[in-house]
């Protein structure tokens, strides 16, 4: 999946050679639409003109020509009918005279009354002319008709038909000869204009049919350049979106030729972009860790699944902060933030400073719980680089006023050669060898099959324990502690000690969390109790001052029985209820915490001390325990190694012993092995220390011995 965003810039629309088309399908769609309509309503408006010019020609042939020609064609014939009268009148006796004259008469005012329309009539200059002719004529005749009716009425027929003859007879011919120019110019001219119209309308059927091509070709034009414009952008738009969904952010959406195409376009490659910010911050959310900003468990899995474990590395390292919750809960989560960031830095830096292992892959799994993935042939490299980082981790972090040590815990687990592992099991197998080196209180430990082993065999251990509780196979060793102001003792812690008759002596570091786990526990602590109490019995009359400590498990605080029991316990030994101490792992009050808190109300109640033991190591914060009834805090070992060299530990270890006080707590130190840090926690203000220095968990003759001496201590104190 590419996840880098697109550029939201819309790349430029491929260069076009020719006309400049818009780029707007809106402007291409309104100019394609608007040439077709006015090609349309060009031909209709041609079609319509010339329409209109043939109704107007046909109107004027119809009203004017053709009227002139058929006027002219009567002034011919009625000039013919002239001539044939005049004959007739020369002839006729005088009596049957007037109606011929009548005849005659009414020709010559026809002749004159065509002329004289015809004058307003003609616009031709040779017509004109022919008529100015046809008018001499006309006249030429009309003086002529006087003078042969005035040699008629003189009946003198001679001299009227010589008139006749000579000049009424040449100017009707003239007249006749004009009139019928005129006739076949009038003739001429109707069917030039009728030719001409012909012409007209084979032009405009040409026109029309031209314009109609036209707009039809670009209508065809247009429905294929919009197809073209819409369908391939579209195209493309739809090729872009699938690639989008396939999560190719890569490439642009390409710009098309139409704009509002392109407009899409570029939202959709400004949503691209979007989207691959947004998938880029889900990786990473989903990758990295915020607070160390290094990949984290998702991110090692994922890449080693992608890229196979055995090209990555064949060596699993794991690593822990120590006592963070601690610090958490003390100084503060912010600060514990600030230690898992520091030591992510100089665990990077540390790792890039060895060419060595230039391609582990580090990342931050939870909490202060780092791993690194490495190719390593033997192990020398690999605990090189747990040197490496221990060095790096040595430097106390500065945060704010405090000074804070930086402790790391290493698990290791390498595949066999040749045989690359599962990461997951490579992860395993470090996780089980990173609890044995904090159980062995080991900086680093190497996972072997046989820790495997160990835990596996556990399980053969449970009917085996139940057996040395009725058997006589677990002792109570007893450690004693002192006070650190007066240097007496105070009491001491039982321990339980398991020798097993096969396999000789049991850790209970080893069978105790198992027989927590199974509920066996129960039985082991009833065990311890009534031993202590037989003890204490023995004890309270010649060292009153002296308290038994009795490690109870979590499984014990939700017995509702166990109040009952202790106090029956105690009221047959007769035992003073403060002489007895029960000692809670801190983890074990955060389940079912409600009962538990509840039953230490009630053991409170009966006087027993109760004590908080490995503080600093589980989860409950100093505020939280001071809800709880408690009165003893006992600061876990892990505190007090080396405490003298390592100044943030003894601010820590200050601000617990403070706020013990401050809740009215006595505080007590676990595991003091040496001179120099008995004296720094005395320094600090610790009031009991319990640990190697002071003595070891004694037993039998030893036990005696101590106990022995105690009194010599008292008797010689006294
Ligand atoms: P814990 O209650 O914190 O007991 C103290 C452990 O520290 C004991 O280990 C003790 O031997 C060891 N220790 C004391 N001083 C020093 C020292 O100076 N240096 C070192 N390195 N170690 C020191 P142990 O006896 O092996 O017991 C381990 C844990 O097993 C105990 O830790 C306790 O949690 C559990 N446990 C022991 N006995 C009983 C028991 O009877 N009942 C229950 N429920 N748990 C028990
Ligand atoms: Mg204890
Ligand atoms: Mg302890």
């Amino acid at each position: 999946m590419n996840t880098t965003p697109a550029s939201p810039a819309h790349p430029p629309a491929p260069r076009r050679t020719g006309i400049a088309w818009p780029r707007r399908l809106s402007w291409r769609l309104a100019l394609g639409f608007g040439s077709l309509v006015g090609l349309m309503l060009l031909a209709l408006a041609l079609a319509s003109l010339q329409i209109r010019a043939m109704t107007e020609l046909t109107e004027r042939f119809a009203t004017q020509d053709m009227q002139r020609l058929l006027r002219v064609q009567s002034l011919s014939l009625t000039t013919e009918g002239i001539g044939n009268a005049l004959l007739h009148l020369m002839n006729a006796p005088r009596e049957q005279r007037v109606p011929v004259y009548a005849d005659v008469d009414d020709r010559n005012r026809r002749i004159d009354g065509i002329i004289e329309s015809l004058t307003n009539n003609l616009d031709e200059l040779t017509q004109v002319q022919t008529l100015r002719r046809l008018n001499e004529a006309r006249v030429a005749y009309h003086e002529a008709f006087i003078a042969t009716v005035d040699e008629i009425e003189g009946d003198d027929t001679q001299a009227a038909l010589r008139i006749y003859r000579e000049k009424v007879m040449p100017a009707l011919e003239q007249v006749l000869m004009e009139s019928n120019m005129l006739i076949n110019r009038e003739r001429e001219r109707v069917e030039q204009q009728m030719d001409s119209t012909q012409a007209r309308l084979e032009q405009l059927a040409i026109w029309v049919a031209a314009l109609s091509l036209l707009a039809v070709g670009l209508g065809v034009a247009l429905a294929l350049g919009t197809t073209r414009s819409v369908v391939s952008p579209l195209a493309q738009l739809e090729a872009a979106a699938l690639r989008i969904a396939a999560g190719d952010y890569l490439q642009p959406v390409l710009a098309t030729s139409t704009e509002e195409i392109d407009r899409v376009g570029q939202a959709l490659t400004a949503m691209t972009g979007a989207i691959a910010a947004r998938e880029q911050e889900i990786e990473r959310l989903a990758f990295r860790d915020p607070l160390s900003d290094l990949p984290n468990r998702t991110f090692l899995l994922k890449q080693c699944d992608d890229r196979g474990v055995s090209t990555m590395g064949n060596a699993f390292m794991l690593f822990d902060l120590a006592r963070l919750k601690t610090v958490n809960e003390t100084l503060g989560f912010a600060i514990g933030d600030t230690l898992i960031g520091e030591l992510a830095q100089r665990a990077r830096a540390a790792v890039q400073a060895s060419p060595a292992h230039s391609g582990a892959l580090l990342v931050h799994l939870s909490g202060g719980k780092f791993a690194l993935l490495l190719a390593a042939s033997t192990r020398a490299p690999v605990e090189a680089l747990c040197q490496q980082l221990m060095d790096a981790a040595a430097q106390p972090v500065q945060c704010g006023e405090h000074s804070v040590d930086l402790s790391l815990a290493f698990g290791l687990a390498d595949s066999p050669i040749g045989e690359p592992l599962a990461v997951i099991t490579l992860m395993r197998n470090a996780e089980v060898a990173l609890s044995v080196a904090k159980q062995a209180t080991q900086s680093l430990a190497w996972y072997n099959p046989a820790q495997e082993a160990a835990r596996l065999s556990h399980l053969g251990l449970l009917s085996d324990l139940r057996a040395a509780v009725t058997g006589s196979q677990l002792q109570m060793w007893l450690q004693p502690k002192f006070s650190l102001q007066t240097g007496l003792a105070v009491g001491a812690e039982a321990l339980v000690r398991w020798q097993h008759p096969k396999r000789g002596f049991i850790s209970p570091a080893e069978f105790v969390p198992f027989a927590e786990k199974t509920g066996a526990i129960t039985l082991i602590t009833d065990w311890m109790l009534a031993q202590a109490m037989q003890t204490l019995a023995q004890w309270q009359h010649r060292h009153p001052e002296l308290s038994l400590s009795v490690n109870v498990s979590t499984r014990d605080l939700q017995d509702p029985t166990f109040c009952q029991r202790v106090k029956q316990l105690m009221q047959q030994h007769a035992i003073t209820p403060q002489q007895l101490r029960l000692e809670i792992v801190e983890s074990g009050l955060m389940q079912d915490a409600h009962t538990s808190i509840a039953l230490l109300h009630r053991l409170r109640e009966l006087g027993v001390q109760l004590s908080i033991d490995d503080f600093g190591t589980g989860y409950s914060s100093l505020a939280y325990l001071q809800q709880l009834p408690v009165t003893e805090l006992k600061i876990d070992r892990s505190f007090v190694t080396g405490i003298q060299d390592l100044p943030g530990t003894q601010r820590l270890v200050k601000t617990m012993i403070e706020m013990g006080h401050g809740m009215d707590l006595l505080v007590t130190a676990e595991g003091i092995e040496t001179l120099a840090e008995r004296d720094t926690l005395k320094a600090l203000g610790c009031d009991v220390m319990q640990g190697y220095f002071g003595s070891r968990p004694l037993h039998g003759d030893a036990l005696a011995a101590w106990f022995a001496g105690l009194e010599a201590a008292a008797s010689h104190q006294n």
